[in-house]
């Protein structure tokens, strides 16, 4: 049996940090991986894909040109799955290169097979051509991300009816397809169906979508969906899905309106994936999602050889937020000084358009009963917006009225999940409103509505005195 100083199951976002981190202190590092290549979720069938997805229908559908040359602008006609698939290899090749160097490179060892535990110290892997292997380390990281949630009464076929996972793969563009989910995954992709001009229902049991976003961005969201066509099916559950004689599928929803449409994407929620580790041989358990319990600073779980890190442990599952669990794990694994998670991270939602938000909502302000005041900015106020012929767009801050510190930052539109991180500097550094209003923006940009909605704000903020506090 060989013996490692850190061995990590599972080589998405969460594991490859913490692999190549490990590798950095000198450690001896082993990553065992089921899937064909290294990556995890996020490179195969999750982050990368579906933002590649996304980045080919705008470009070739010509959605980012349309707010010039109308609603019927397209740069290719007769878009076809081929086309969308095209560009989706090349990506995903690069991807894995860089991830297949970056292992070498740190000479992590990196080996496919399905890991189970066999004691706290030791799992069994069993190889490609059957073999069993057993490895024992100091610690082990458990980044095994999750696999959909598929129940019972969906029909998956992987031709008409999909899960989120399935979905790269079909075959044909539907002229129709209803999305049940109105999660991140539900959304982005019901919309970026709807920029490639199919007709998509969005179906979810719950009245409302994505209740940790500020309400104002998700009404203006709203709006632009049900503005281009998309039905919002809200507050009522699906209960059966059939496939049709004529091939189309219809779902029986409660209340009994039935929504028919070519196909069906089911991306109600994913379950960690834990069921084949064989946990109680280490004496761990996970809960009815298939997660693991950690302590939230250091991701150890209740067992001190074993951490856990990334979806597998549930909220946030980015995997932004997955690669920084990784590497903090690994520290404390290894007992090296590791800084906390920060308390503030970004959210972004790569639907069309996009969302990206940091910090507190303004209902979690009222909530929270402190004084605030918020600034708005439309991207059609700026000059890039006009340059670029956006009518929609619009970004939020929201201060504290008595340290006029930035508290929240809402972006909706082109660009949301790049121009957030201003937002997300000031607000981590403790910044004021008068970051925005005494520092200049680069001139046309989408940035300067920070300047724009912080102004906003300002109009309405009483006025500080001159050590900075608020004197009515
Ligand atoms: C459609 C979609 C879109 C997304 N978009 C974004 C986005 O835009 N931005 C963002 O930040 N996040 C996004 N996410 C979330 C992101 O993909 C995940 O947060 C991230 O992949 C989690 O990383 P991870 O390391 O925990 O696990 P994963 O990436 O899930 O990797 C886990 C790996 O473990 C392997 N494994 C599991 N069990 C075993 C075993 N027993 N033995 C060996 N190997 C095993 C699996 O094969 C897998 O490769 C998206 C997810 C989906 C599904």
């Amino acid at each position: 049996m060989e013996h490692y100083d850190f061995i990590v199951i599972g080589s998405g976002p969460a594991g490859r940090r913490a692999a190549i981190q490990a590798a950095k202190f000198g450690k001896k590092v082993l990553v065992v991986e089921r899937g064909h290549r290294v990556g995890g979720v996020s490179v195969h069938t999750g982050t990368i894909p579906s933002k590649t997805l996304r980045e080919t229908a705008l470009n070739l559908s010509g959605w980012r040109e349309r707010g010039f040359y109308g609603r019927s602008y397209r740069v290719k006609q007769d878009l076809t799955a081929g086309d969308l698939r095209a560009r989706l290899d090349i990506t995903l090749n690069h991807e894995i290169e860089v991830l297949e160097h970056q292992f070498a490179r740190n000479q992590v060892t990196t080996l496919r097979g399905d890991a189970r535990f066999k004691n706290q110290t030791t799992i069994e892997v069993d190889g490609e051509q059957g073999e069993t292997f057993e490895f024992s380390a100091e610690s082990i990281l458990l980044a095994v991300g999750t696999v959909p949630f598929r129940p019972g009464y969906v029909p998956f076929d992987g031709k008409n009816i999909f899960d989120s996972d399935e979905i790269l793969n079909l075959d044909h563009l539907p002229r129709s397809i209803a999305v049940i989910g109105a999660g991140v995954i539900g959304i982005e992709y019901a919309t970026i169906f709807s920029s490639l001009d199919v007709h998509v229902t969005l179906v979810e049991p719950r009245d409302t979508m994505l209740d940790f976003i500020d309400r104002e961005l998700i009404d203006d969201f709203t709006h632009q969906l049900k503005d281009r066509g998309m039905v919002l099916r809200f507050g009522r559950k699906a209960e059966k899905i059939s496939k049709l004689e004529d091939g189309m599928c219809e779902i029986q929803m409660e209340g009994g309106r039935n929504i028919r449409s070519e196909m069906v994407l089911f991306a109600a929620g994913r379950m960690g994936a834990t069921t084949e580790l064989n946990l109680e041989a280490c004496g761990l358990e996970s809960d009815s999602r298939g997660r693991i319990k950690v302590d939230p600073k250091t991701f150890k779980t209740d067992v001190p050889s074993i951490y856990a890190a990334g979806d597998v442990i549930g909220f946030p599952s980015l995997a932004s937020t997955s690669m920084e669990q990784g590497r903090i794990a690994a520290c404390h694994a290894l007992g090296r000084p590791a800084h906390e998670p920060p308390k503030f991270f970004p959210y972004g939602i790569y639907s069309v358009p996009e969302m990206s938000t940091i910090g507190m909502t303004e209902e979690e302000v009222i909530e929270r009963g402190i004084s605030y005041e918020c600034g708005i900015a439309r991207f059609r106020e700026t000059s890039r917006g006009h340059i670029m012929g956006l009518d929609t767009g619009m970004l939020k801050l929201i201060f504290s009225l008595k340290t006029r510190r930035l508290l929240g930052c809402h972006i909706v539109g082109e660009g949301a999940t790049e121009l957030i991180h201003i937002g997300q500097a000031v607000l981590n550094l403790k910044g004021t409103l008068e970051y925005f209003v005494e520092n200049a923006f680069n001139y046309p940009t989408l940035a300067e509505a920070y300047k724009i909605a912080a102004l906003d704000a300002w109009n309405r903020m009483p006025v500080p005195d001159t050590q900075g506090l608020i004197s009515a």
